[in-house]
C-alpha cells in the first residue's frame, strides 16, 4: 500500500488514557478520519493497579480488550511507532509501513525505567520485589503484603517525571491500615522513602498525609534518592545530601523511574533543552511549539502540572476544541489551566481526593467545598468505585 492510501485526517499515537479520549471526542465532533496506533490487545486502568496491590481489586478488574475500548468508527492500528518525520509528516511503524497524516496527536505516555536504578529490575524478579506501577508485581504485592507477619517493608517514591508520582503511596496506606486491623502492625517496620521533602507539594494536602503517616506510625526519609538495590541482600542503598543509608527490608514496593519514549526526541518533537524529552507543546492549547500540525497530551507531553488521568480529561477538552477550529480555519483559543488530581487512599475506606490547578491552588471538583481535599468516604467510593465505570464507559469514548 502506498503512503496517499494510509493516510490519516487525524492520527493518534497511543491507544491509552489520553489517545482514547481525544480520538472519541474528535469522532463524536464530526472528524471522519480518525485512527489510533497501538500494538497492545489489552487497555489497562492503571488507577486500579494501586486498590490491586492494597488488596483490594483483582488484577482483572483492570484490564479490557483494546478493540472493545476503541471508540465507535475509530480506526485501530495495531502497531507500534518507531520514529516520526515532522516534516515530512509520516510515522514509521515496527512493521516497516509508514502513515501520512493531516494531525499528530501523541499519547504516548511514560515508560517504566526499572533499569535506571542498579539492581532494581532484579529485586523485583524476587518474591520480595513488589510495585504497584506494572500490573503483574501489582498482582504480586496483594498476597505479599496481605500476608506479611512481621519484618521491614520498605516503600519508595520515584522521582519526577513520574505519572501521577503521589499514587505510588496508596499501597502503604492500604496496606498499614491492613496490618493495624488484624493486629500486625506493632510488629512490622514501614518505612517510606520519597524524593520529595513532605508527603506531597500541596501543604493542606500534606498536612493530611502526614497525619496519616504519623498515625500509622511509619517512618520516613525525605529528600532521599535511592541509588541501588541489592536483592541478595535485600538492602537498598538510599542517598539523601552527602550522607547514604543502607536500609534492610523483607518487602520492597518501588514505584520505577519513568520515561518518556526515546523515539519522540530522535524525531525531533521535544525541545532539545529538554533533559527528559517530551513532546514539546504549549502547556495550555496542546499544540507542538514546533510544528503546527503536531499536537500531545497527557504523560508524554510537555505539560507544567502534575501528570495524572483527572488531568486528562479537560487536556482532551481543550486539545479537540483547538484541533477542531484549526481543522475549519481558525486559530486554537481554549486554554487549559493545569486542573490535575491525585487521589490518595490513605485507609481501606477514605481517601486524600488532591485537586489542584497549575499555580497549586485547591481546585474542589464541587466549586466551594474548599475541604474536600480531607480524607473522606465519599471520596473513596468516588475514586475505587465511580470513577473506573466513568473510565470504562464515558472518558475513554470522548463522552466526558
Ligand atoms: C500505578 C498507577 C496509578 C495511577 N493512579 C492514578 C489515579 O489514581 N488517578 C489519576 O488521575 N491518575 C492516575 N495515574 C496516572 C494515569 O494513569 C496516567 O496519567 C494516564 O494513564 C496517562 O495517559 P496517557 O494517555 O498519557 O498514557 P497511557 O495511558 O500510559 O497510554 C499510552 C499508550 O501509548 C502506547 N504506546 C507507547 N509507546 C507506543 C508506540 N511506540 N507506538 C504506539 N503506541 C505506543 C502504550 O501502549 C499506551 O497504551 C496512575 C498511573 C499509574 C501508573
Amino acid at each position: 500500500m502506498d503512503i496517499e492510501s494510509e493516510r490519516h485526517r487525524v492520527l493518534v499515537i497511543g491507544g491509552g488514557n489520553g489517545g482514547l479520549s481525544v480520538a472519541g471526542r474528535l469522532r463524536r465532533s464530526g472528524v471522519k478520519d480518525v485512527a489510533v496506533i497501538e500494538p497492545r490487545t489489552e487497555h489497562v486502568f492503571a488507577p486500579l493497579q494501586s486498590y490491586i496491590a492494597g488488596g483490594l481489586a483483582r488484577a482483572s478488574d483492570a484490564v479490557r480488550a483494546q478493540a472493545e475500548v476503541t471508540p465507535r468508527g475509530v480506526t485501530w492500528i495495531r502497531d507500534r511507532v518507531v520514529s516520526v518525520d515532522p516534516d515530512g509528516r509520516t510515522v514509521a511503524l515496527g512493521s516497516g509501513r509508514k502513515l501520512a497524516y493531516e494531525h499528530l496527536i501523541v499519547t504516548a505516555g511514560l515508560e517504566t525505567r526499572y533499569d535506571a536504578v542498579p539492581g532494581l529490575e532484579a529485586a523485583m524478579a524476587e518474591p520480595s520485589g513488589v510495585s504497584s506501577y506494572t500490573l503483574d508485581l501489582a498482582a504480586k504485592a496483594s498476597p505479599a503484603l496481605r500476608d506479611l507477619r512481621g519484618g521491614t517493608v520498605v516503600f519508595v517514591q520515584q522521582p519526577e517525571p513520574a505519572s501521577a508520582a503521589g499514587v505510588s503511596q496508596k499501597p502503604m496506606y492500604l496496606a498499614s491500615d491492613w496490618w493495624r486491623a488484624t493486629g500486625r502492625l506493632a510488629g512490622i517496620r514501614v518505612v517510606f522513602v520519597s524524593p520529595e521533602s513532605s508527603p506531597f507539594g500541596i501543604p493542606a494536602i500534606s498536612a493530611e498525609l502526614q497525619r496519616k503517616i504519623d498515625g500509622y506510625g511509619i517512618e520516613t526519609r525525605f529528600d532521599a534518592a535511592l541509588t541501588e538495590v541489592r536483592p541478595q541482600q535485600r538492602e537498598i542503598v538510599i542517598r539523601r545530601g552527602d550522607e547514604t543509608e543502607t536500609i534492610g527490608y523483607d518487602l520492597l514496593h518501588a514505584a520505577p523511574p519513568q520515561s518518556p519514549p526515546d523515539w519522540i526526541a530522535d524525531s525531533g518533537l521535544a525541545d532539545p533543552t529538554d533533559p527528559h524529552g517530551f513532546v514539546d507543546v504549549d502547556p495550555e492549547t496542546f499544540r507542538s511549539r514546533r510544528f503546527d500540525d503536531v499536537w500531545a497530551l497527557g504523560d508524554a507531553a510537555s505539560v507544567t502540572t502534575l501528570r495524572s488521568g483527572g488531568a486528562i480529561r479537560p487536556q482532551a477538552k481543550v486539545l479537540s476544541r483547538n484541533l477542531l477550529a484549526v481543522l475549519s480555519g481558525k486559530a486554537p483559543s481554549h486554554r487549559y489551566d493545569g486542573y490535575t488530581v491525585c487521589p490518595i487512599t490513605v485507609s481501606r475506606h477514605t481517601v486524600v481526593f488532591a485537586e489542584f490547578d497549575g499555580a497549586g491552588r485547591l481546585a474542589p471538583t464541587v466549586p466551594g467545598w474548599k475541604t474536600l481535599y480531607r480524607e473522606r468516604r465519599l471520596s473513596y467510593v468516588f475514586d475505587r468505585w465511580i470513577l473506573p465505570w466513568v473510565y470504562w464507559n464515558l472518558i475513554l469514548h470522548g463522552r466526558a
